[in-house]
C-alpha cells in the first residue's frame, strides 16, 4: 500500500468517539458568552468609577485615551488576566500579510536579584515598539529607521486566548511606522469609520435629527470554508503550500447532485463546529450560524452583525480558531477561495449597513415620509458611490487566490453591479421620470412629493444571489470578497467612497438652502439628479449570463478580470484625491499598498508555479513510469499495445509541459519592475501552469491507482 491507501485504510478503520470534546450540556450559553473579555462589565467591576467613565469615553467616542489612566487600566487587565491563567500579554494586529501578527511579552519581570515580579505598565498597553522591517512596507520603510509601533484601539477589547498551558491577554492594536504611515490594514480602517461618521452626521442634521451622536457602520460576515481530512491532505504539497489543490482530475461525482447544501451535517464535522463555537463565544464571537454549503466538504458559518471594527477583529478570529481546532480534528481547514477545480470556490459576504446611536438603521426603509426620504438619501449614497468608484471596489476584493474564483460561474462576477429588486427600483424610476408603479401611498406623498415606500419584503422571494452588491432589505450585501481576505480593505474603501457621496449630497443640499430653495425640493431633485447619475450601476438579472456581460459592456461599466487588471486603480489621481481628501490613507500609503499587493501576487503564484514543477517532477512523473513499468510486460495484443502508445504520447506531453513552465518560469528576472513581472506571471506562467494540470489531471485518470500519490478529489471531498 502507498501512504494515500494507508491513510485512507486509517480513517476509515477510525470510529468516531472522542473524548474531551466540550460538551454544552454543562454550561450555559450566556455563561460562555464573552467569559475571556474584558467586557464593559468588566471593565465596571475592575476599574474606579472615574476611570471607567473616562475610558468608555474614549471607546464610544473614538479619539485618544486619556495618559493618565492607563496604569489603572493595565493593571487591571492583568489581574483580570492572571486570574485566569495568563502569564504573557500580547499586541494583536493586522500587518499587511493578510493575516494577523502576535509578540508575547511575559508580565514577570525581574526585581532584585533572583526576585522578580509580575508586571503591566500603561506604557506596555498603549504602545508597543516593535521591528518593522520582516513586515511588508512597500517602501514606507528604510531599514535604517525600521522602528515600527503597535497602539492599543480601545474600541476593541482585550480578550484572553487560551493554548493547552496556559493563556495569553490579547490587545487589539493598530500598527503603525516611526514616521505615523500606517503599516496594518485596521488603521485606515478606523480612519474611513470616523470619515463616514462626520458626512453621515451631516446628512442627519439635515434632516433635522438631533437625537444622534455618532454614526457607525455594522458588519456581519459570512464565512465559507471547507474541511478535509488531514491524513490526506498531508499528502499533497499543494494543499499544504498553497491552501489548494494544483492538480486533481474530476471525480464522477461532485456537486451535480446539489445534495449538500444545507445537508444534514455530518457528526464528526458537527463536533468540530460546536468546539469551533465554543472557543469563539468564550472570546465574545456572536456566532449564529452553521450549515452545510453547495460543494461536497463545503461549510459555512456566520456571526450576527456588530460594529465594525469588532466584527473585523472577530473575523480573523474566527478563521484563526476555524484553522486552529481544525487540527484538533484531524481536520485541514482550508479557507482558499478556490481549492478545487469544478466545485464551488468559497467566498465571504460582506453584511454591511449604517446605523446611528441610538439605535437606528439608516439602510432600513422607514415608516414616515420624512424618513424615507432620508432612507433614499443614503441608499442613493451608496449606489452612487459603486457605481462611481467601482474600480476601486472591485479591487477591494482582488487577491491572487480571489482571482480563481471571480468571475467563474460560482461567484459574483468580477462586473461590479447592484441589486435592489424590483420594488425599490420602481420607486427610483419613478422619483426621476414621475412615472410607473411607485409604491405610493397618497396621503404621505403630499407631505413630501416622494414616493413612500411600502415597507420593503426584506426575505422576498426576489432575493438575487448572483450580484456582487445587493439589498438585502436593510443592508446591503458585498459578496466579491474571497474567504481567506481579510475584509478591512473592503469596508475601507466602501466606507470611503460612500463619504463621499453624503458628502457631496450634504453640500448640494447646504447651498440649495442657502439659496432659500426648500429642503424638499432639494432633496426630490437631487435625487433624481443622482438616481439618473447612477442608474447604469442597477441591475436585477442574472449576474452569471453571458446577456449580462455584454449589457455591461455597452452600459460601459468595468470589468477588471483579475489582481493585475485591478492594481493601477490605487494610484491613479482619482484614487489619491479621493483618500487624501478624507485622511484615509496618503499617497504614498497607496503607493505602499500597491507594491505589497504586487509583490504578493508574483510570490503566490512563484510559490504556485514551483511547487506544480517540484510535484509534476517527482510525484507524477515517476508515478507514471512506474505505472508503464508495471504493465509492460503484460501488453501483448495488438489493442493493449495501443493503450502504451496513448500512455507515452502523454507522458511526452508532460515532459513537454514541464519543460515549458520551467522556461516560462526562468524569465522572471531579478531586476523586473514590480508590475511587469506580476503582469508576466499572469500572462506568461499561469499559461504554462494551466497547460500542465490538463495534462497531469488527464494521466491521473489512465494511472493505476495503487501507484499514484496525490490524494483524488473524491477522496478529499467525500472522506470524512
Ligand atoms: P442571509 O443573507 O443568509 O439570508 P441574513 O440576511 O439573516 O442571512 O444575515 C446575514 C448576515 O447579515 C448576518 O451576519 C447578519 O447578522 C447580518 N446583518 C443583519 N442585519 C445587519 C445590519 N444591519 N448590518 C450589518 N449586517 C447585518
Ligand atoms: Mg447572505
Amino acid at each position: 500500500m502507498n501512504a494515500r491507501q494507508n491513510a485512507i485504510e486509517s480513517i476509515g478503520s477510525q470510529t468516531f468517539v472522542r473524548s474531551g470534546l466540550v460538551d454544552y450540556r454543562d454550561q450555559s450559553l450566556t455563561d460562555i458568552y464573552a467569559s475571556q473579555v474584558f467586557t464593559e462589565a468588566v471593565q465596571k467591576d475592575r476599574l474606579p468609577a472615574e476611570v471607567f467613565d473616562s475610558l468608555q469615553q474614549t471607546i464610544k467616542r473614538g479619539g485618544g485615551l486619556d495618559p493618565s489612566i492607563a496604569p489603572v487600566v493595565a493593571a487591571a487587565m492583568r489581574d483580570w488576566a492572571m486570574e485566569r491563567g495568563a502569564t504573557h500579554y500580547s499586541h494583536w494586529f493586522q500587518p499587511l500579510t493578510g493575516g494577523t501578527a502576535e509578540k508575547h511579552d511575559s508580565f514577570l519581570t525581574p526585581n532584585g536579584f533572583l526576585n522578580a515580579i509580575t508586571k503591566f505598565s500603561g506604557n506596555e498597553l498603549i504602545r508597543g515598539e516593535s521591528d518593522a522591517s520582516s513586515f511588508p512596507s512597500g517602501g514606507l520603510r528604510a531599514t535604517f529607521e525600521a522602528r515600527g509601533y503597535t497602539a492599543w484601539d480601545p474600541s476593541s477589547p482585550a480578550f484572553i486566548l487560551d493554548s493547552p498551558n496556559g493563556a495569553t491577554l490579547v490587545i487589539p492594536t493598530m500598527f503603525v511606522s516611526w514616521t505615523g504611515d500606517s503599516l496594518d490594514q485596521k488603521t485606515p480602517m478606523l480612519r474611513s469609520i470616523d470619515v463616514l461618521n462626520r458626512e453621515a452626521l451631516r446628512i442627519l442634521r439635515l434632516f433635522g435629527n438631533k437625537e444622534a451622536n455618532r454614526v457607525e457602520c455594522t458588519l456581519g460576515v459570512e464565512q465559507e470554508y471547507f474541511l478535509v481530512d488531514r491524513r490526506l491532505a498531508i499528502l499533497r504539497p499543494d494543499l499544504m503550500l498553497c491552501g489548494r489543490t494544483l492538480f486533481g482530475a474530476r471525480p464522477p461525482k461532485g456537486q451535480e447532485l446539489d445534495d449538500n447544501y444545507y445537508g444534514a451535517i455530518p457528526e464528526r464535522v458537527l463536533a468540530f463546529m460546536t468546539e469551533v463555537e465554543y472557543e469563539l463565544m468564550k472570546l465574545g464571537v456572536p456566532i449564529k450560524t452553521r450549515h452545510n454549503e453547495a460543494a461536497p466538504g463545503q461549510f459555512e458559518l456566520a456571526p450576527t452583525f456588530e460594529s465594525t471594527n469588532l466584527a473585523l477583529d472577530h473575523q480573523m478570529l474566527v478563521m484563526q480558531i476555524l484553522r486552529q481546532i481544525a487540527t484538533r480534528h484531524d481536520f485541514l481547514c482550508l479557507l482558499h477561495e478556490k481549492p478545487f477545480a469544478g466545485v464551488n470556490g468559497s467566498g465571504k459576504h460582506n453584511n454591511w449597513s449604517i446605523g446611528t446611536d441610538v439605535g437606528e438603521n439608516l439602510l432600513e426603509p422607514g415608516a414616515t415620509p420624512e424618513s424615507n426620504a432620508q432612507y433614499l438619501i443614503f441608499c442613493s449614497a451608496v449606489c452612487r458611490a459603486v457605481h462611481k468608484y467601482s474600480r476601486l471596489l472591485r479591487l477591494s476584493s482582488a487577491s491572487p487566490s480571489n482571482d480563481y474564483r471571480l468571475g467563474a460561474a460560482e461567484a459574483p462576477p468580477a462586473i461590479m453591479s447592484v441589486y435592489l429588486g424590483k420594488d425599490l427600483t420602481d420607486v427610483l424610476d419613478y422619483i426621476t421620470s414621475g412615472q410607473g408603479e411607485n409604491h405610493l401611498h397618497e396621503d404621505d406623498q403630499k407631505a413630501i412629493g416622494l414616493p413612500i415606500l411600502k415597507k420593503l419584503a426584506r426575505h422576498g422571494g426576489d432575493r438575487n444571489r448572483t450580484s456582487p452588491f445587493a439589498f438585502t432589505g436593510n443592508k446591503f450585501e458585498f459578496r466579491a470578497v474571497g474567504s481567506s481576505q481579510n475584509s478591512a480593505i473592503a469596508v475601507t474603501i466602501l466606507n470611503t467612497i460612500v463619504a463621499e457621496s453624503l458628502d457631496m449630497m450634504a453640500t448640494r443640499i447646504e447651498a440649495d438652502l442657502a439659496t432659500g430653495k426648500d429642503f424638499q425640493s432639494s432633496v426630490r431633485d437631487l435625487l433624481a439628479e443622482v438616481i439618473d447619475e447612477f442608474r447604469p450601476i442597477l441591475f436585477n438579472g442574472d449576474n452569471y449570463s453571458m446577456e449580462w456581460l455584454e449589457e455591461s459592456e455597452r452600459r460601459g461599466l468595468p470589468n477588471l478580470k483579475d489582481t493585475v487588471d485591478c492594481l493601477p486603480v490605487l494610484t491613479e489621481q482619482e484614487s489619491i484625491d479621493l483618500f487624501g481628501r478624507y485622511g484615509v490613507f496618503t499617497e504614498s500609503e497607496l503607493h505602499s499598498r500597491q507594491e505589497i499587493m504586487a509583490e504578493n501576487y508574483c510570490t503566490v503564484r512563484s510559490i504556485e508555479a514551483n511547487s506544480m514543477l517540484r510535484m509534476a517532477q517527482t510525484m507524477i512523473l515517476p508515478a507514471v513510469i512506474r505505472h508503464k513499468n508495471n504493465i509492460l510486460p503484460g501488453l501483448t495484443t495488438v489493442t493493449q499495445r495501443k493503450l502504451m502508445q496513448e500512455l507515452d504520447t502523454k507522458l511526452d506531453l508532460l515532459i513537454q509541459a514541464i519543460d515549458e513552465l520551467k522556461k516560462r518560469l526562468s524569465g522572471v528576472k531579478p531586476d523586473m519592475p514590480v508590475m511587469e513581472k506580476a503582469h508576466y506571471y499572469r500572462d506568461s506562467v499561469l499559461k504554462g501552469m494551466y497547460a500542465l494540470r490538463v495534462i497531469v489531471d488527464y494521466l491521473e485518470t489512465l494511472t493505476d491507482d495503487d501507484v499514484w500519490p496525490l490524494s483524488h478529489y473524491s477522496e478529499l471531498l467525500f472522506i470524512r
